[in-house]
C-alpha cells in the first residue's frame, strides 16, 4: 500500500481525535479575532468546502478577507498551539468523515483582481476562482489562461499544485507569488523558488499560505479568439470527464510515460463502487461521490484500485489528491 505525505500528515492529525471527542456535543462557538471583525467558528461540516462533497467537521475554521485577518488567524492558532490546514476551493482534496483538528484557514473570501494593461500581467488573490479568471482573460482578450478553464480549484491552491490541463500549467505563467509564514513574514517567491514539477511545487506539505499570484499573459487579441478556444477547451474536457457528479478530479498522478486513467481501466476498474464512491465509466483516473458516499469508501477505493493496478502492472499510482485527517485502517 502506498501512503502519500498527507496521509501521514493524517496519521498525526489522529493524536488529537481522542481530546476532539470531547467537545463533539458542544454548540458552534464563534470567537472575534483580536483587532478584527474576522470570526472563527469551531465544529463547521468541511464537506460543502471540498469538491466531494464528503468530509468531518473541521474543529475550528476561518475565512479572512484581508491579510491582518490572515495573520491574526495564524497567530490565533499558534498560540493554541493548534494544528493549521489550509483550504482552497476543496477540489483536491479528501478530508476524513472525522474531520480536521485545530483550524482551518479557508482563502475563499481573499478576492481582488488586478488586469495591469502596461505589463499585461494580472495579479489575482489566493480565493479567486480559476475558472473565473480564465473567462475574464479571455473576454478583455489576453491569451493564456484557455487551459484553465475547467480547473475548479482557487488562485492559490492552484500555485501550490502547479495546476494544468491542455499542455499549459501555473509554472508557466506565474511572475511570483506572494508567501504568507505563520510567523506573519511575507516573501515574494518567482517559479525558480517553487521548485515546481509535474503537479508539485515546495509549497506541497508547507504551512506557508499563497495570499496572491501575478501571471504574466498576452493582451492584445481577439476577445472572439481567445473566447473561442477557451470554450473548446471546456467541451473536449466536459466530451471526455465526468462533470456531473462529485469528484477531485484526477485521483493519481500520471506515472510517465503511462496515463493512470488507461492503466486503471485495462485493469478492468470502471465502474467498480465501495459504497457511494465510484471508478468513473467516463475517465477511469475520476472517483465519483454518487451520492451519500462518505469519505472513507473513497479512501477504501483509492487504495483498492492502487492495489489492484500494482498486481496487474507492477506499478505503483501515486495519490494526487491530497488525503487529509485520520481514515479506517485498510
Ligand atoms: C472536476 C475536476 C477537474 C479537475 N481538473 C484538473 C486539471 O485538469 N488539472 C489539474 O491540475 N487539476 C485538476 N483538478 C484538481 C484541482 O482543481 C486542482 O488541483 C486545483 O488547483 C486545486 O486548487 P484548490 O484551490 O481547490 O486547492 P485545495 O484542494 O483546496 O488544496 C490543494 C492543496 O493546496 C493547499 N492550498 C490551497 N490553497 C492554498 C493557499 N492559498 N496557500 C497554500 N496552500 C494552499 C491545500 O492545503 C492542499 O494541500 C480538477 C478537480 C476537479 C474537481
Amino acid at each position: 500500500m502506498t501512503v502519500s505525505k498527507d496521509l501521514v500528515n493524517g496519521l498525526n492529525v489522529a493524536r488529537f481525535q481522542g481530546q476532539r471527542h470531547k467537545t463533539d456535543n458542544l454548540k458552534t462557538e464563534k470567537i472575534c479575532l483580536p483587532g478584527t471583525e474576522c470570526l472563527v467558528k469551531s465544529h463547521v461540516s468541511l464537506a460543502s468546502f471540498t469538491s466531494f462533497r464528503v468530509g468531518g467537521p473541521a474543529e475550528w475554521l476561518v475565512a479572512p478577507k484581508h491579510l491582518n485577518e490572515l495573520e491574526a488567524s495564524f497567530e490565533w492558532a499558534i498560540n493554541r498551539d493548534l494544528p493549521i490546514t489550509l483550504l482552497g476551493a476543496g477540489s483536491n482534496l479528501l478530508i476524513s468523515d472525522r474531520g480536521l483538528s485545530g483550524l482551518v484557514i479557508c482563502t475563499r473570501h481573499l478576492r481582488y483582481t488586478y488586469f495591469d494593461q502596461e505589463t499585461g500581467q494580472v495579479t489575482a488573490a489566493a480565493g479567486e476562482p480559476l475558472v473565473r479568471l480564465a473567462w475574464r482573460a479571455a473576454e478583455l482578450g489576453w491569451s493564456g489562461l484557455e487551459w484553465a478553464v475547467g480547473i475548479p480549484g482557487s488562485v492559490g491552491g492552484s500555485v501550490v499544485m502547479n495546476a494544468g490541463a491542455h499542455t499549459g500549467c501555473m509554472a508557466d505563467i506565474l511572475v511570483n507569488a506572494h508567501v504568507l509564514s505563520p510567523n506573519g513574514s511575507l516573501e515574494i517567491l518567482t517559479p525558480e523558488k517553487l521548485g515546481y514539477n509535474y503537479r508539485t511545487s515546495l509549497l506541497q506539505g508547507d504551512k506557508r499560505l499563497v495570499t496572491q499570484a501575478t501571471f504574466q499573459l498576452k493582451p492584445g487579441a481577439d476577445p472572439a479568439k481567445v473566447i473561442a478556444t477557451t470554450a473548446q477547451h471546456l467541451k473536449q474536457r466536459h466530451s471526455t470527464q465526468p462533470y456531473n457528479k462529485p469528484s477531485c478530479g484526477s485521483v493519481f498522478r500520471n506515472p510517465n510515460p503511462h496515463k493512470a486513467g488507461w492503466l486503471i481501466e485495462q485493469t478492468g476498474l470502471k465502474g467498480y463502487r465501495i459504497g457511494g464512491a465510484t471508478v468513473a465509466e467516463r475517465h477511469a483516473n475520476f472517483i465519483l461521490n454518487c451520492g451519500g458516499a462518505k469519505a472513507n469508501d473513497i479512501f477504501q477505493l483509492i487504495h483498492y484500485v492502487q492495489h489492484q493496478v500494482e498486481r496487474h502492472w507492477s506499478l505503483s499510482l501515486q495519490p494526487e489528491v491530497k488525503i487529509l485527517g485520520e481514515f479506517q485502517p485498510i
